[in-house]
């Protein structure tokens, strides 16, 4: 049995995600769309993460309160990974924060790393994965395969438009990682787009135009 997958659901998560849908929204709102919704996906992501009770001293008396136990690290998968991190910052404000480059290649639809900068230790670390579009699946296992191989053992994949396609395949290959997303669409088209998706969430991200 795969880990669970998860399709968050709350109004205001649906509102920013017709807004992200439609075609006329223009990047600078495309972008603050994306960062509330990841903030509310980051809420419901965090929901079973471990905590130890500890003592705290108010000003005026000694209580028992409860802190989280792991450090947590966030993973972007760029580009368009960035623009969920500052929500999940919003939350967790001492994160650290990973960075993993992958491009897909337009023909073969495989991606290739580029770029890689990440915190040391994720052993002991609850690891968010961020990218929010889950289509094919081969970014997200590409970025899973490589914090596996560099020790991460708590990962978490975190989207907010996933293909049925690209949920079998993470849970094909990393059975014990569960999945968010904040809507599960009805699958991919020839040239690999979710549909009905969004587009390229990295180029309305960045305001950059849609390569040919
Ligand atoms: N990446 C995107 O940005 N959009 C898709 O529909 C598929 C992959």
């Amino acid at each position: 049995m795969p880990a669970e997958l998860t399709v968050v659901d709350h109004p205001v998560l649906r509102d920013r995600i017709a807004v992200l849908r439609d075609e006329t929204t223009p990047h600078g709102a495309f972008r603050r769309a994306l960062h509330e919704a990841s903030a509310i996906v980051a809420i419901e992501a965090t929901r079973d993460l471990p905590t130890v009770r500890g003592e705290v001293r108010t000003p005026l008396e000694t209580t028992t309160g409860e802190r989280l136990q792991s450090e947590v690290t966030v993973v972007p998968v760029l580009r368009a990974g960035l623009a969920m991190v500052d929500g999940f910052l919003r939350l967790l404000p001492d994160a650290r924060v990973g960075h993993l480059g992958l491009q897909r290649d337009e023909h073969t639809l495989t991606p290739r790393g580029y770029f890689e900068r990440l915190p040391a230790d994720l052993a002991e670390a609850n690891v968010f994965v961020l990218d929010p579009m889950l289509a094919t699946g081969g970014s997200a296992v590409h970025a899973l395969d490589r914090l596996v191989e560099v020790g991460a053992r708590d990962l978490r994949l975190i989207c907010i438009v996933a293909a049925p396609e690209g949920v079998s395949a993470v849970q094909e290959r990393h059975p014990d990682v569960p999945i968010w997303t904040a809507a599960l669409d009805r699958g991919l088209d020839e040239n690999g787009y979710i549909r009905p998706g969004l587009g390229d969430a990295g180029d309305r991200v960045f305001g950059t135009p849609a390569v040919a």
